[in-house]
């Protein structure tokens, strides 16, 4: 497998395709925006610059990893030759069902199709494919050079082959991959959503103020970031959207998102990205300064 095609120039899309391009892939990375590959290409170059100045890479290694990717803003042309797609688009389920439809119809016989999803099903994905024994997921971490993990999700349908391809293929980028079945939230987000949540419930309630929260779970566990942090920097529309997949999936209240988390969506406070959350970002991304919501 030698020709990758990724679908999405995103945060998570320039990230993945940077990965396969540092193994000696061909990338074909394809998005609907050519503003989107413009942007997902400066932040490829920026994160390869500073490995230069660290020198963990070449300069040679950087000219290497950006020869081998090309973009495209047309999904048919970006995907002729492509082994394996890794779908990395906005995260909306009609989106991703029509992409894959697309997929199927424009991709060889042999072409595995993978996708970054964080929440929406592997199995109802592939059921609009002909081919749902080749749709996997691959949920890659954010920053994806450098994080370790590759989640890999078996669909009710992926084949032992396919899973076996793309847990050797993920080792190939130097990354961990673990193999996990097919129920909302995956492990990842099923294990991680929950202590997000019982955080936003806890300051909600009034245990303790935003950095007491964070403050016990960095210093008492370790934690590399406290879980109110975490969830400004994963962006606040994103952890409700991932516990509402989980309330909706298993019928269970433990998933429900906290009102507080609802409130601060609804009025546009998605953490880093809107530059608000339970920290205010207005001078500072590293979680300096408390909003003024919660003094
Ligand atoms: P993003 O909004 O940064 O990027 C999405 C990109 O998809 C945009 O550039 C957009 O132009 C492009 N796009 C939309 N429709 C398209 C189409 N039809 N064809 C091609 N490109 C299209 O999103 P992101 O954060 O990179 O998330 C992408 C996926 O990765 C989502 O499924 C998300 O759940 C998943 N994910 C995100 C994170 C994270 O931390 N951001 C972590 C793990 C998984």
């Amino acid at each position: 497998m030698k020709n990758i095609a990724v679908i999405g120039a995103g945060t998570m899309g320039n990230g993945i395709a940077h990965t396969f391009a540092q193994s000696g892939f061909k990338v074909q990375l394809i998005d609907i925006s050519e503003a989107s590959l413009k942007k997902g290409m400066d932040t490829i170059t920026k994160n390869l610059d500073r490995m230069v100045a660290k020198a963990k890479i070449t300069e040679a290694d950087k000219a290497e990893t950006l020869g081998n990717i090309t973009t495209y803003t047309n999904i048919e042309a970006g995907v002729e030759y492509a082994g394996l797609v890794v779908e990395a688009a906005t995260e909306n389920l009609d989106l991703k069902l029509k992409i894959f439809k697309q997929l199927d119809a424009a991709c060889g016989e042999d072409t595995i199709l993978a996708t970054n999803t964080s929440s929406i099903s592997i199995t109802q994905i592939g059921a609009v494919t002909s081919r749902p024994e080749m749709v996997i997921g691959m949920h890659f971490m954010n920053p994806v050079p450098i994080m370790k993990l590759v989640e890999i999700i078996r669909g009710y349908s992926t084949s032992d082959a396919v899973t076996k391809i793309i847990m050797d293929l993920s080792k190939q980028l130097g990354k961990t991959p673990t193999e996990v079945n097919d129920y909302p939230g995956f492990v990842a987000n099923r294990i991680l959503m929950p202590m997000l949540n019982e955080s936003i419930e806890t300051l909600y309630n009034g245990v303790a103020g935003v950095e007491e929260i964070d403050t016990v779970m960095k210093l008492g566990m370790a934690h590399p970031m406290g879980p109110l942090q975490l969830a400004d920097f994963i962006g606040l529309d994103v952890c409700l959207s991932i516990l509402n997949v989980m309330y909706d999936g298993f019928k269970n209240p433990k998933y429900a998102p906290c009102p507080l988390l609802v409130n601060m969506v609804n009025a546009g406070k998605l953490g880093i990205k809107s530059g608000e959350g339970f920290y205010d970002y207005s001078e500072s991304r590293k979680a300096e300064k408390v909003s003024k919501q919660f003094i």
